[in-house]
């Protein structure tokens, strides 16, 4: 049995862009905000297989096979889907942890043990600070950095002696750790040769990362020689995990609850810096992708659920500052974020500025910070401007296609519209022709996902379907991505949810499955963390894959149609109108049908077909 197997769903999503993967089987071609490719699961001869990379998943708009990363490596080399995650886990160097029944309490010992060794390590790093060798590091802390003796004995810095093996050989002949631990705590890398191993952390200043409850949990090393990569860091192990983790939030915590806001920055002297100045509730991501356990962990602490970015300045700064608000907009469906950014700082990052111009002039630039949509929109507007200089009219378009997504993507109706509005101010659009690409965009990617997503259809038959008398089926989606959007559903939308019966027997089964999620799991992750419990329960099942592929899609491309709360009430009513019109009609149709199918000539189907029309024409006469 794998123990791991969840962590390593979450860390494949997260860690693989799916057209990766799928681009080593097929070629791809970039397409708007995701990928298009030929479907390889039905003859295809024009691209039908969409790839949305941000959301992880794919889907062919024309046989209607779809899922996630795991989905496509299991169908493609037809494999099992439970058997396809440790084998990428393999391929993506992802650590896949097996267990016999009954395992934990081990597991618990091994984490025991790795929390006291690395407190010895530490201990260790220490020590070396202060003896000759450790000058250089001691010298750099104090003078380049300007921190003071009780800010480096409190995040208790250290220093990894230029050696091959002084830890190794500290650890194994004066404390007789056993060569299994050592392995297990990341901290040596094994030799080339295979023949023993080597001291990971060599002449480099050593920064400890501490979780919640101050155990140490990995390390930091800075090169104090520009010839080495600047940053290295403790691998992931079984008590180290970078996107579940930030550093300096042992030491933060109480401030960030007192202030009532975080300022998240990106490096470990950042953060020490900022507190030896003060600025208490100061935390960092740990060189990853923002992540949503990380936003869970901030805002635990804070009411306001407000968050400073305080980024680097330089371009791979703004570039995060965008990813991160992509993350930010993904999460903020479960729980609503406060996020701003700290603009123009004087020097290069949070470090370098307070060492330049005191924590005053960092607190004013705190106070005037810029709410995260806003500084976004103003970078893709000023690139929007500057296009259009140059009368660049394709860029020009791409780049509305990126504000028009952005805009579909807000679940809330008022803040769309303050930002259509901030939007034409920066732009000097007109705010209805923005109103009106935004329609149009909608329209398109309802069009595209309505009518080609039955399987080997001609999309005219789907037509009348949809218009007809099938027209239940898109009405238990609707009202499935309704439940799935608004999770955790209010009581009000659950109970009318609840009152309906379901027809179909997949979208009945994806309903009991939601009816008993507990919602309490889902206050902070929103519908993705939904759709990632389905893809766990039903990912042997292609048709239901499909199914949830599609409600992935259009969760994405449609959030704006199910967010409005008098398009709830319209989604609900449709859906019980068209299902009672069903159930009412369905001998009848279900007869005809029989009767079309059987029919010799097209005059007799010509007059089935008005029979047809005739009953779903009386649609509202028949509901009551
Ligand atoms: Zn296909």
């Amino acid at each position: 049995m794998i123990k791991n197997f969840k962590e390593i769903i979450e860390q494949l999503k997260s860690q693989i862009p799916i057209h990766e993967l799928i681009s080593e089987y097929i070629p791809i071609k970039k397409a708007g905000r995701g990928y298009v490719c030929l479907c390889p699961f039905h003859d295809d001869h024009k691209p039908s297989l969409q790839i949305n990379s941000q959301k992880g998943i794919f889907k062919c708009f024309s046989c209607g096979t779809g899922g996630d990363l795991i989905t496509f490596y299991a169908l493609i080399n037809k494999k099992k889907w439970s058997d396809s995650v440790p084998e990428l886990a393999v391929k993506y160097g992802i650590k896949v942890e097996y267990s016999d029944k009954g395992a934990s309490p081990v597991e618990t010992e091994i984490k025991n043990k790795l929390y006291e060794l690395n407190r010895v390590v530490l201990d260790f790093y220490k020590r070396q600070l202060y003896i000759t060798e450790g000058k250089t590091a001691l010298d750099y802390l104090t003078n380049e950095r300007k921190l003071n003796n009780k800010i480096i004995t409190t995040y208790e810095l250290g220093y990894a002696p230029n050696s091959w093996n002084a830890l190794y050989n500290y650890l194994t002949k004066e404390k007789n750790c056993h060569e299994e631990l050592l392995i297990a705590s990341g901290l040596f890398v094994i030799k080339e040769n295979n023949q023993g191993y080597y001291d990971r952390f060599r002449n480099r200043l050593i920064i400890p990362i501490f979780n919640e409850n101050n155990n140490v949990v990995g390390f930091g090393g800075r090169a104090l020689n520009n010839e080495d990569v600047k940053y290295i860091n403790s691998p992931e192990t079984l008590i180290f995990n970078k996107g579940s983790n930030l550093y300096g939030l042992n030491f933060a915590k109480n401030e960030i609850k007192i202030k009532d806001y975080v300022l998240l920055t990106e490096g470990y002297l950042d953060v020490i810096t900022a507190h030896q100045n003060n600025l208490l509730n100061t935390v960092a991501t740990l060189g990853t992708a923002f992540t949503s356990q990380q936003a869970r962990l901030l805002t635990k602490y804070t009411e306001s659920k407000k968050i400073m970015l305080c980024l680097d300045s330089d371009f791979a700064g703004k570039k995060a500052v965008e990813s991160i608000f992509r993350q930010i907009q993904e999460i903020s469906k479960g729980v609503k974020l406060d996020v701003r950014v700290v603009t123009d700082l004087p020097g290069k990052d949070l470090d370098e500025s307070i060492n330049l111009e005191g924590v005053e002039s960092i607190l004013k630039k705190i106070n005037d910070s810029q709410k995260l949509v806003n500084f976004v929109f103003d970078r893709i507007t000023s690139k929007y401007l500057n296009a259009k200089k140059e009368q660049n009219d394709i860029e020009k378009q791409t780049i509305m296609d990126e504000i028009v997504d952005i805009v579909i993507s807000m679940a809330d109706p008022i803040e769309r519209n303050e930002n259509i509005k901030y939007i034409a101010h920066k732009t000097n659009l007109d705010e209805e022709l923005i109103n009106l690409k935004i329609k149009e965009k909608v329209k398109s990617n309802k069009k595209r996902h309505f009518t080609k997503e039955s399987m080997g259809k001609e999309p005219e038959e789907d037509e009348l379907k949809m218009h007809s008398y099938e027209r239940y089926k898109h009405a238990e989606i609707d009202l499935l991505i309704l439940y799935i959007s608004s999770f955790p559903a209010s009581n009000e939308v659950k109970n009318e949810i609840n009152a309906i019966n379901f027809i179909d027997e997949k979208h009945k089964l994806i309903k009991d499955f939601l009816d008993n999620l507990p919602t309490e799991e889902f206050q902070f992750q929103g519908p993705h963390e939904v759709l990632n419990k389905l893809i766990l329960e039903f990912n042997e099942y292609k048709h239901i894959m499909n199914l949830i592929s599609e409600i992935a899609w259009r969760i994405d491309t449609e959030a704006d149609l199910f967010s409005a709360p008098t398009k709830k009430d319209k989604i609900i009513r449709e859906a019980k109108e068209s299902i009672n019109w069903w159930v009412t009609n369905k001998h009848s149709i279900k007869d005809l049908t029989t009767k079309l199918k059987e029919s010799k000539n097209t005059s007799e189907e010509s007059d089935i077909l008005v029979q047809i029309y005739e009953l779903v024409k009386n649609k509202k006469i028949i509901d009551t």
